[in-house]
């Protein structure tokens, strides 16, 4: 029974990646800058929202404030990022009208 779990488990390891808009997989190049953030949203299909929480200067009273930014990012099938994941996503060339980043890398 060990045995049929340990293939099955090896199955589920090894996921078909035909996607072109994959870095690894496909035909797609990143450059520019990569960030990290947390995966905020999964519901739409190969797309994630990836948020950052972070603290900018402001000079006029010498004090921080919160920032935050959400970034649309394509998720391949082989990343398949999930709500809560840290990952890096990388800039790449603009993939619909509101996508031109890339997860690269799950980050626990
Ligand atoms: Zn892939």
């Amino acid at each position: 029974m060990a045995k049929i779990a340990e293939k099955v488990a090896g199955k589920e390891k090894k996921v078909e990646c035909n996607d072109k808009k994959c870095p690894f997989h496909g035909n797609l190049k990143t450059r520019g800058i990569y960030l990290e953030g947390i995966v905020v949203s999964d519901k739409m299909d190969r797309t994630v929202i990836v948020q950052r929480d972070y603290y900018r200067k402001v000079p006029k009273y010498e004090r921080y404030m919160a920032v935050r930014s959400r970034i649309p990012a394509h998720n391949p099938p082989c990343i398949n990022a999930k709500v809560g994941d840290r990952v890096r996503i990388e800039e790449c060339r603009r993939l619909s009208k509101t996508v031109s980043f890339v997860v690269t890398k799950k980050l626990n």
